[in-house]
């Protein structure tokens, strides 16, 4: 058995109080209250409250990651949240896919693979414009399993690991439409060339020159900031390439529309992506919406009449 993701940076005993993860978090801004943040829960845990007890304020975690930058004590926030729900009996059962017989395994020997997210495939033209763009195949094992149960800090099998890893190991990049999953793989395997989709289509130069000075680019939010360090060069170099606005102010830094807490992605509670998406486009003047996320459509589609486009939409034919 494996652990969902090892501590690499400070736990909680390093937190100063500071408040700092407070200006970024959306529960926060949202909630108001001190017990849902991190800074609430890394205090509560260095008096010696269980782990149980914290279990709303743990469930409730979008795992965006934007307190990780902020942090001065460089607290790997994402972990310790995902180690935490690790303590506790999971919010539903969750299945793992079986290992598939030997014979059936996929040969993606010097390919570019694509793993799908759920959202991504619900947007047909959107997937087919990628798969034809980043000249990739679609991954037979898309390990949406495997991202689900992480995030619910389920304990994964060595098999179905394995399973899910074997055959991708020889592919020539790994394109990940999933952030979380994409921030796990580029930890399984720091040798291999993962990327997120946001990344890959952006840089194709018919999805860059189409991008508007009038657009809102909504960064999906796990991904970039799993890697910040590496990618806030990047996304600054596309807005002043392209002009457009971007979700990269404070208390916006990247928060999806969909940012939802595991209770919402697990459909216990209600989402509230009207509130986040409101709070995205608040005071902006933007003419469309641009998603790297296909997740984040529906959020903003909902919630006003601009129209909204996956980034590999914008390429021509
Ligand atoms: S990962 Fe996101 S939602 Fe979770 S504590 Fe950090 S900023 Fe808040
Ligand atoms: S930013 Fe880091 S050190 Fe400051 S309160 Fe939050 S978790 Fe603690």
């Amino acid at each position: 058995m494996v652990t969902p993701l090892p501590n690499v940076r400070g736990d909680f005993a390093a937190c100063s109080g500071c408040s700092l993860c407070l200006l970024v978090c959306p529960v926060w801004r949202r909630t108001r209250d001190l017990r849902y943040t991190p800074h609430g829960r890394a205090k509560a845990l260095q008096n010696g409250v269980p782990a149980g007890e914290l279990k709303d304020s743990i469930d409730s975690c979008t795992l965006c990651g934007a307190c990780e930058p902020v942090c001065p004590e460089n607290i790997g926030l994402v972990d310790m949240t995902l180690n935490l729900r690790a303590q506790l009996p999971p919010s539903i059962p969750l299945q793992q896919k079986a290992a598939p017989a030997i014979n059936t395994t996929p040969d993606y020997h010097g390919k570019r693979v694509l793993l799908v997210s759920r959202a991504l495939r619900e947007h047909d033209a959107a997937l087919q414009k990628a798969i034809k763009l980043l000249d990739c195949v679609i991954a037979d094992d898309d390990g949406f399993d495997i991202a689900l149960n992480i995030e619910a800090g389920a304990t994964l099998t060595e098999a179905r690991r394995a399973a899910f890893l074997d055959p991708l190991r020889h592919a020539k990049q790994i394109i990940v439409a999933d952030g979380l999953l994409c921030r796990t793989l580029q930890r399984w395997q720091p040798r291999a060339n993962i990327i997120s989709l946001g990344i890959a289509l952006s840089r194709h130069a018919s999805v860059r020159q189409h991008l508007k000075h009038s657009d809102l680019y909504v960064i999906e939010a796990r991904a970039y900031h799993a890697n910040v360090e590496g990618l806030v060069r990047y996304y600054d170099d596309l807005r002043f390439d392209t002009g457009c606005a971007m979700n990269l102010d404070l208390q916006r830094i990247a928060i999806p529309a969909t940012a939802r807490n595991l209770r919402q992605r697990l459909g216990i509670d209600t989402p509230d992506d009207d509130a986040q998406t409101r709070w995205l486009l608040q005071g902006r003047k933007v003419t469309r919406i641009v998603v790297e996320d296909a997740g984040d459509m529906a959020a903003f589609k909902a919630v006003g009449d601009l129209p909204v486009v996956h980034l590999a939409e914008l390429a021509h034919d």
